[in-house]
């Protein structure tokens, strides 16, 4: 049985989001930890945030642990006061999906997300019930705290060249969903120098202006203020502000991999060094990073994988497609505020406009299909695909990833449904189609031929 997902553990308050429930997801992280150990605690903007922190709190103070509580904070605020001050950590939010849920996002004392095999010992206490009840003299202190957006806030502008963004008084439009980012992207921008025009910048849980993630289609307000105000750009985060989306000076929705190829090229080309991505990121990065001196090394899907990997292969940088990056030098996690950061010192020092860095990307086709396949075989799907395709150039780091030349198609099962995906990108449009077609043929014969 789990209780984390790939996310922290994540539910719908009223249904498995009781007080009974969370302040057991209290009491197995407490019986985790060594007695007198802090534990940092912070939250998104949800209506049930305090309801969640305070049954979760509980049972960390019951078992002997103390808790330093942040208050409202993004994610990335959450982790850099963890790796600054904490032993542990707890995000609580459920990221990007509708209200009605929350989630408990566990960080080790680095900042970084907890990974699998620790999750699995808290899971083991969990689902054992092997808690730690302290008598009444041994319970955890609990301490409110105030600074920990401001002292993350400072982190970020230790980063940059802050006198040089300062210069050019860039205006811009930031959407901060009514999310967590509302306590630190507005004021971060001002100490940039910015003109600051915001939207759904006030904390509310129930995300009235839109859906928290930032997705073309959630963004339309922020497409047309940008143009209405001739801003320099702008920027969108999900829900917990670990990541960030953004919209050029022309209007126009950047997907989160030419954000990261930009980012990334600007990085190698200083320091040279090794990005660090998932399988399915665009050859965009690969492309750039190549031209400018430096390496790209792959990894599984998952930010806490791109994160590991980083700290193992000392990375100068890495990220998702997603709008996720993750700079070394502030800290390993995704942050979407230092990833503005990092967009404006670049446009600072370019001297040009976001839309022309983007343009001058190389450009590729993406596609991505789905194929069902039950859950029961995947496994065996995946073995005789790989023996199937043995003499092509492939690598199997997450799935089968097939290499050709300007092109790449990625096999994989999902993780939540019963299905397979499969993932091209390629110069040409035909010749991405008929890529597709062919694994597609390939990939569900081999379904067909498994009983
Ligand atoms: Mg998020």
């Amino acid at each position: 049985m789990r209780l984390f997902g790939t996310n922290g553990i994540r539910g719908k308050v009223g249904e498995n989001f009781t007080p009974d429930f969370l302040s057991k997801v209290g009491l197995a992280i407490g019986a985790y930890l060594p007695r007198g150990n802090n534990v940092v605690v912070g939250m998104d903007t949800r209506v049930s945030g305090e309801m969640v922190k305070n049954a979760v709190v509980s049972g960390l103070l019951a078992s002997g642990v103390n808790v330093i509580d942040v208050g409202l904070a993004p994610t990335p605020a959450i982790q850099f006061y963890t790796k600054n001050h904490g032993d542990f950590g707890i995000a609580i939010t459920a990221s990007h999906n509708p209200p009605e849920f929350n989630g408990v996002k566990a960080i080790a004392g680095d900042g970084t997300e907890l990974p699998r095999e620790e999750e699995e010992r808290i899971e083991k206490i969990f689902f054992s019930k092997s808690w730690r009840i302290v008598s009444w003299k041994d319970v955890g202190k609990y301490q409110k705290i105030e600074g920990a957006n401001e002292e993350y806030i400072k982190g970020i502008l230790s980063h940059v060249d802050v006198e040089k963004i300062r210069k050019r008084k860039f205006v811009v439009v930031v959407d901060c969903a009514n999310g967590a980012s509302c306590f630190t992207t507005p004021y971060l921008l001002e100490r940039l120098g910015c003109r600051v025009i915001s939207l759904n910048c006030h904390s509310d849980g129930t995300f009235p202006g839109h859906e928290s993630e930032p997705k073309e289609e959630n963004l339309q307000d922020l497409i047309s203020v940008v143009g209405d105000v001739s801003a320099d750009l702008g920027i969108a985060h999900d829900g917990d502000a670990d990541r960030a989306i953004f919209v050029d000076d022309r209007g126009r929705f950047i997907s989160g991999d030419k954000t990261l190829a930009l980012v990334a090229r600007e990085i190698v080309k200083n320091k040279g060094g090794k990005v660090v991505t998932p399988v399915s990121t665009s050859l965009i990065v690969e492309k750039v990073v190549k031209e400018n001196g430096g390496e790209v090394v792959y990894t599984k899907v998952g930010a806490p994988i791109v994160a590991r990997k980083m700290i193992e292969v000392g990375a100068v940088f890495g990220g998702e497609e997603n709008g996720g990056m993750i700079f070394p030098e502030h800290q390993y996690c995704r942050d979407g505020a230092m990833t503005l950061a990092k967009i404006l010192e670049i446009m600072a020092k370019s001297g040009k406009k976001l839309s022309e860095m983007i343009d001058a990307l190389p450009r590729y086709y993406q596609k991505k299909i789905s194929v069902s396949c039950s859950d029961d075989k995947k496994v065996k799907v995946l073995e005789t695909l790989k023996e199937k395709l043995k003499d092509e150039k492939i690598d199997t780091v997450d799935g089968i990833k097939i290499w050709g030349e300007n092109w790449w198609i990625l096999i994989r099962p999902s993780g939540t449904e019963p299905i397979y995906r499969i993932y091209g990108e390629a110069r040409d449009k035909e010749i991405l189609d008929s890529l597709i077609e062919k694994y597609k043929r390939a990939l569900e014969g081999t379904i067909a031929s498994i009983s």
